[in-house]
């Protein structure tokens, strides 16, 4: 049964770390794969542009156009991480109960998509600004407002609009997985290696590293004490430091002879260090769990030997 823990000091905004034991490479890399692929995530699917010229009350004409085209533009939104909460249970849009047996058209409804509307016009004739930045903070949520655009998300640009120029549309965001487009998939740079411990085993030569005066990634010096009584250091994050650290003691550095092995990488049994980063629609503990809950549904075999969840 696969152990997963999440690493001290994580997750930090959208990245994490996770170690995973009592498993294999090839059942790090489901979990790598359903994170990738099989979590479901909100993503904007469907855009209705207005066309057309209007003229306002003051007689300045607008026009629908944009330096974009219109695919562009729909591609452009749909990469805009959309909140998603697994919690709220939406059904997908193409098997949702309430619209199956619509037609085409009519298809959509509260329990299969999120609808924002964006409404925005190039700067007034007489300021002195040329154009105005659409930014994916201009979409409002004609839904529940828990799928405001985030915050750290509002200032993603979409397209600019000069004078005499207006952009008026609905986007329909839907529950999707990455494995049928890109943008339904929440994670980036997802990765694994094998857990390690290092071992300090001359404390003398070690110095070859020790005296570089470099700092782990909370600011400790890299010397004789990170490694304590037992001369050893198991914690995952200084390992990964303590590993990155040795290149400057390694090959090609010259000081390889005086260095001489006095540190050592040595593997843990069973175990891996899991990273990633979610786009932001979904926290990264929740994907994690999203995947494990996706792996133990396709596979009734793994049931038993993937239940843990990260609380
Ligand atoms: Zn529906």
């Amino acid at each position: 049964m696969v152990k997963a823990e999440i690493v001290e000091g994580w997750p930090k905004e959208n990245s994490i770390r996770i170690a995973l034991s009592e498993t294999d490479a090839s059942q790090v890399n489901a979990i790598r794969r359903a994170l990738i692929s099989d979590v479901p995530k909100l993503a904007i699917t469907r855009v209705n542009i207005s066309q057309g010229v209007e003229e306002k009350d003051d007689g300045q004409i607008l026009e629908s156009v944009n330096v974009l085209p219109d695919e562009m533009l729909a591609h452009r939104l749909a990469m805009i991480p959309v909140p998603t909460y697994p919690e709220e249970k939406l059904d997908y849009f193409e098997t949702c109960p309430v619209c199956i047996e619509m037609v085409e058209a009519e298809k959509g409804c509260p329990q299969c998509q999120v609808l924002y509307s964006l409404n925005a016009q190039g700067p007034a004739p007489d300021v002195e600004e040329d154009y105005i930045t659409v930014y994916a903070g201009d979409l409002k949520t004609i839904s529940d407002p828990m799928y405001d655009i985030k915050e750290e998300h509002r200032r993603i640009p979409i397209t600019i609009l000069s004078k005499g120029q207006y952009l008026e549309l609905y986007a329909f965001a839907t529950l999707g997985r990455g494995s049928s487009h890109q943008k339904w998939s929440p994670v980036a740079g997802v990765g694994f290696s094998g857990r390690n411990i290092v071992k300090l085993n001359n404390a003398k030569k070690a110095e070859t590293l020790f005296s570089l005066n470099l700092k782990t990634t909370d600011g400790r010096d890299i010397n004789a004490k990170l490694f304590g009584k037992d001369k050893t250091v198991e914690d995952v994050n200084t390992v990964i430091d303590l590993e990155k650290a040795l290149h400057q003691v390694g090959p090609g550095t010259g000081r390889e002879a005086d260095f001489d092995g006095a540190i050592s990488i040595e593997p843990v049994d069973g175990s891996y260090v899991l990273s990633y980063e979610t786009d932001g629609s979904l926290d990264p503990v929740t994907a994690f769990n999203q995947a494990m809950n996706e792996l133990s549904n396709r596979f009734t075999g793994l049931n038993e030997e993937i239940t843990s969840a990260l609380k």
